[in-house]
């Protein structure tokens, strides 16, 4: 399958680079490396783009392609040749070479079965790397993270997107700290990016229809290792105004814009794949935004194959795995039936279906009229293997849609889970790369999912620990203070907290306000002082939101909590990497069981620091009284606010007497031993578990086998 992927890609996207390897130059060796996201998990490779300008590699937000476009042409060899790095850059090529050669894989010895066909997988938002902002948030870095891992694992995968050409906003506060977005203007040129051509040799284009005309998307592809991805996007010439500025947000405008998007990404999707000759032997729809993908692959088993609709439907179904990611009402998108008809009503009638019967896919109870057609839902009908996030989030799935399935009982509903995990090496700070290296064996990462793999952290040097951790520490402070031109803001040696997410209100951000005098007290204690870092988007029409944030960054500001509290503008994966590479503690608040899962703690994890979380999630999971530390018992009461004022109470109390204790227990200037005894459980019990490899191989194993392996005749 690779070849097939791979040849795929060298066909279609023209790269032109010489077989021979000896006359690649080397700026063709940079240009490559940098247009393959593999860089991103390398950070040797990252290193190098570094050392080729320092400045411009922050200026340019860490993109090598802008990095390279700074250099006049042939000044880029010469700089090479002043720094002495041309070995180590053919050295990188030949790696990346063979990475994508390379025939041995995971997914060869475990799924072979699966290299004959990729698999699809559909999202309304990757996050791959700050430089690409096609992401929101968690479902997002969720799907970039799977991405990695796929290519790392050797599973053919194509992942299939939209390109927001003025990606997700940039967040700014004004005086009051009310944050206000700006949508830049994304550059294609500087991304990595290409237009895939066809036999003809034109750029593949895919066409949808739209509100009685047709609309027309470009095809992006991006290369993630040995996975790609499909990008689709509206501005092109050939369509009206107003649908070039179709895909111009990810999640903005109205219900007609969303909507339109959604048709867009699973129909159009779709169509980009068979552009492009690739026929999918599994769909994975990444939340229900793309479940339009099912009625048109049933549309083409109908018109090719002379299916009635339901055998139709059965045969996609029995292909498709779907994947709910939240329990939150307003994260499950529901459009009016007259919304449906208008938008597709072309589709309805290609698959020869009445308007009540094509809403029913879209229902809960089919016979409610008044029900609107609900995305989920339809994911859910069109498919035959179906995951929450979390051990509890599969849970409470069920309950959730119980009623789909009238007469059976909670347990019986067929929606199971499969518990979310990072891409380790996208986000392991070097320096514990380093010691993972060392006492794990240096091929750990592929036997990262292995809970026998990790024990040898027990044998880490308690200081040598200790210490990396400190230093990790003070680069986060020195971040910190740089983004806000403060250098009087934090404490290098300070306990530090940090909080960071969408600010959604059920997240509950401010609830370490709850008690000011008491967060007080517990800060500002001169012999053990602590500071708390927090940083996090609000989605712009959340008013609420919003005023979380200005309510924290007014107490930020309040002279009692002054360079003791900080909020960090502009929440992405660039901060996101600061943060859970340095902070001691994080800490995560959501009203259970509303956290369908939470991925950015099992980040923290990995860089030695530790969860003080909710009992919610993977943490319901994950946590086993010592590797970490519980906020409540895991009851939950019926009235939000008594829950509230319950977990605000066990927050300060866990503060109070566990982690600040712990964290300061110290003799002399040895490490705290019971602390860094807790790092390592923490480390040894739960990273070969939240890693997105052991996510994938369970996708294979649970998902993708079953769905594949009946339809590799397809
Ligand atoms: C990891 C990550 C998330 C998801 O973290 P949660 O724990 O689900 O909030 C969101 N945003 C960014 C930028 C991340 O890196």
């Amino acid at each position: 399958m690779y070849r097939k992927l791979l040849d795929l890609a060298s066909r279609t996207l023209g790269d032109t680079l010489p077989q021979e390897r000896a006359s690649v130059l080397v700026e063709d060796k940079l240009r490559e490396l940098s247009f393959n996201l593999w860089w991103n998990w390398h950070p040797q490779v990252l290193e190098l783009f570094r050392q080729l300008d320092p400045a411009g590699w922050s200026e340019t937000n860490h993109n090598p392609i802008a990095l390279l476009k700074r250099f006049e042409p042939g000044a880029l060899a010469a700089r090479a040749a002043e720094l002495s790095l041309e070995n180590t850059i053919s050295f990188h090529y030949r790696r990346l070479q063979e990475y994508l050669n390379g025939e041995s894989s995971w997914c060869a010895i475990h799924a072979g079965g699966l290299q004959a066909t990729p698999i699809a997988y559909f999202s309304a938002e990757f996050g791959l790397h700050e430089s690409l902002p096609l992401y929101s948030g968690g479902l997002g870095v969720l799907a970039g993270d799977y991405l990695k891992s796929t290519s790392d694992l050797g599973l053919p995968v194509v992942g299939v997107g939209l390109f927001y050409a003025t990606g997700y906003f940039r967040q700014h506060f004004d005086a009051t700290g009310w944050q206000t977005e700006e949508y830049g203007h994304i550059d294609v040129a500087a991304l990595p990016l290409r237009r895939p051509v066809g036999p003809d040799g034109a750029p593949i284009m895919v066409d949808v229809p739209c509100n009685g005309e047709t609309l027309h998307a470009a095809v992006w592809v991006a290369r993630i290792g040995r996975t790609l991805l499909l990008l689709l996007d509206s501005d092109v010439e050939a369509n009206p105004p107003y649908l070039r500025e179709l895909t111009a947000r990810l999640y903005g405008g109205d219900e007609v814009t969303r909507i339109r998007q959604e048709v867009l990404l699973g129909i159009g999707g779709l169509r980009a794949l068979r552009a492009l000759e690739i026929r999918p032997a599994v769909m994975h729809l990444n939340e229900g935004h793309s479940a339009f993908a099912i009625l048109e692959r049933t549309r083409e088993r109908l018109e090719e194959e002379g299916m009635s609709f339901d055998d139709a439907l059965r045969e996609t179904a029995l292909q498709t795995v779907f994947t709910t990611h939240t329990p939150v009402e307003a994260g499950h998108d529901r459009f009016a039936p007259d919304l449906v008809e208008r938008e597709l009503g072309w589709l309805r009638a290609a698959l020869r279906l009445e308007p009540e019967r094509m809403m029913a896919l879209g229902r809960v109870d089919p016979g409610d009229r008044h029900e609107p057609f609900c995305m989920t839902v339809l994911a859910i009908r069109g498919s035959r293997r179906r995951n929450g996030v979390s051990s509890l989030h599969g849970h409470v799935a069920r309950q959730m849609w119980q009623r789909i399935w009238p007469g059976r009982d909670e347990e019986e509903v067929p929606i199971g889970h499969i518990t979310n995990g990072v891409h380790v090496r996208s986000w392991l700070a070097l320096s514990m790369n380093r010691i993972y290296d060392r006492y794990l064996g240096a091929d750990w990462p592929a036997r990262q999912s292995d809970c026998a793999a990790w024990r040898p952290i027990a044998n880490v040097d308690d200081s040598e620990l200790w210490e990396t951790h400190e230093v990790l520490r003070r680069y986060l402070v020195e971040f910190v203070r740089r983004r806000a031109g403060r250098p009087e803001l934090l404490d290098e040696r300070a306990l530090t907290l940090g909080f960071a997410r969408r600010f959604a209100t059920y997240k509950r951000g401010t609830i370490l306000l709850t008690d000011l005098d008491r967060l007080a007290g517990i800060l500002g204690d001169p012999a053990r002082p602590v500071q708390i870092v927090f940083a996090g988007k609000a989605h712009p029409r959340d008013e609420a939101g919003k005023k979380l944030i200005q309510e924290l960054i007014r107490i930020a500001r309040d002279s009692r909590f002054e360079r003791r509290i900080v909020f960090v503008e502009d929440y992405d994966i660039n901060v996101a990497r600061h943060l859970v590479q340095g902070v001691d503690v994080w800490i995560n608040t959501p009203l259970r069981p509303m956290e369908a899962c939470g991925t950015s703690g099992q980040k923290v994890v990995l860089n030695g620091g530790l969860n003080l979380s909710v009992l919610d999630g993977w943490w319901a999971e994950g946590y086993d009284g010592k590797n970490g530390f519980a906020i409540g018992d895991g009851m939950v009461h019926a009235d939000p606010a008594v829950q509230w004022a319950r977990d605000a109470e066990s927050l300060y109390r866990q503060l109070e007497q566990q982690v600040v204790p712990l964290f300061y227990d110290r003799e002399g200037a040895a490490p705290p031993r019971g602390w860094v005894e807790r790092m390592k459980r923490s480390i040894m019990t739960l990273a070969w578990r939240y890693n997105a490899d052991r996510m994938v191989a369970d996708y294979v194993r649970h998902g993708y086998l079953a769905a594949g392996g009946r339809l590799s005749s397809a």
